[in-house]
């Protein structure tokens, strides 16, 4: 990863010297093209550079289905990863291992990975 920015970065670099070069001939508006050329020029660095941000799309964030039987007599529960169609209190099609009961989803949660490791309820 990173390559394909730094030559971007660097293309964009380029095409803002030559933005600003090629201003410096228009008598009427060549501060404007400094500018675009500065700008350029930046956004070609900051790609070379640590050009992370714009570059690499973040994955989703886990998430993760809490299924609880519906017998209250039966503890079972089961944490397992997030399905689409997935909602809160949607019946689940499989049965209880314990109980063979009926289960249900209690809850749906995105699984934080930075430092306060805390589920948000959605
Ligand atoms: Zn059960």
């Amino acid at each position: 990863m990173g390559i394909i920015s730094k030559i971007i970065g660097a293309s964009f670099a380029g095409i803002g010297a030559v933005v600003m070069f090629l201003g410096m001939n228009d008598p009427v508006w060549s501060y404007l093209w400094f500018f675009a050329g500065i700008f350029l020029m930046s956004v070609g660095l900051s790609l070379i550079t640590g050009g992370r941000k714009p570059a690499e799309t973040e994955p989703p964030p886990p998430t993760v289905t809490d299924i609880r039987c519906d017998n209250p007599e039966c503890d079972f529960k089961e944490i397992r990863n997030f399905e689409s169609g997935d909602y809160i209190l949607k019946p689940v099609n499989a049965k209880c291992p314990k109980c063979s009961g009926s289960m249900t989803i209690e809850g749906v949660y995105v699984v934080k990975e930075d430092k306060d490791a805390e589920k948000d309820k959605i």
